[in-house]
């Protein structure tokens, strides 16, 4: 294990993950950050904003003329969101599963929202659903700049 061993590409999966201002308001930020740090994701990007209406428009664009849509954009763009993207094998999948399913009441305990929200338009945190939709949600939040190249040293006791 002396030598620096090129991170496989797999282990780079990316996903786009935000505490929504439910979530930064009830203090859940910590317990969110703490689950995926735990599991052994890596996290490259990480900011506090209280999204546009612009940036918010085009992230849940896919629902754009749903009933709900409306109150959807007034609801991310009322408070501050902690935008973040972790990174690691098969993220995309694995972090909507520690997420749970999109109503809490259906989501299992021991998920984000199974554990800690009741409504649907309540539930904590967003995660991407899909790898092209993270890369897109990802490059509509950060710039690059603001992603950092680093190489944890757990790595080795992570990945076999
Ligand atoms: N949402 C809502 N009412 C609905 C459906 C969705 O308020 O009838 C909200 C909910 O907060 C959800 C978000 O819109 O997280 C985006 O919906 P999506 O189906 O993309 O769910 P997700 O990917 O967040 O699980």
């Amino acid at each position: 294990m002396g030598t620096t061993v090129a991170m496989a590409a797999s282990n780079q999966e990316r996903s786009f993950i935000m505490v929504k201002p439910e979530g930064v308001q009830r203090a859940l930020v910590g317990e969110v950050i703490k689950r995926f740090e735990q599991r052994g994701f890596k996290l490259v990007g990480l900011k506090v904003l209280v999204p546009s209406k612009d940036i918010a428009n085009v992230h849940y664009g896919e629902h754009e003329g749903k009933p709900f849509f409306p109150k959807l954009v007034g609801h991310i763009t009322s408070g501050a969101v902690v935008a973040m993207v972790w990174e690691g094998k098969d993220i995309v999948k694995t972090g909507r599963a520690m997420i749970g399913a999109t109503n809490p009441l259906a989501s299992a305990p021991g998920t984000i929202r199974g554990d800690f929200a009741i409504d649907l338009g309540r539930n904590i945190v967003h995660g991407s659903d899909s790898v092209d939709s993270a890369q897109r949600e990802i490059a509509l939040w950060f710039s690059p700049d603001e992603l950092a190249e680093y190489d944890p040293t757990v790595t080795p006791w992570i990945y076999e």
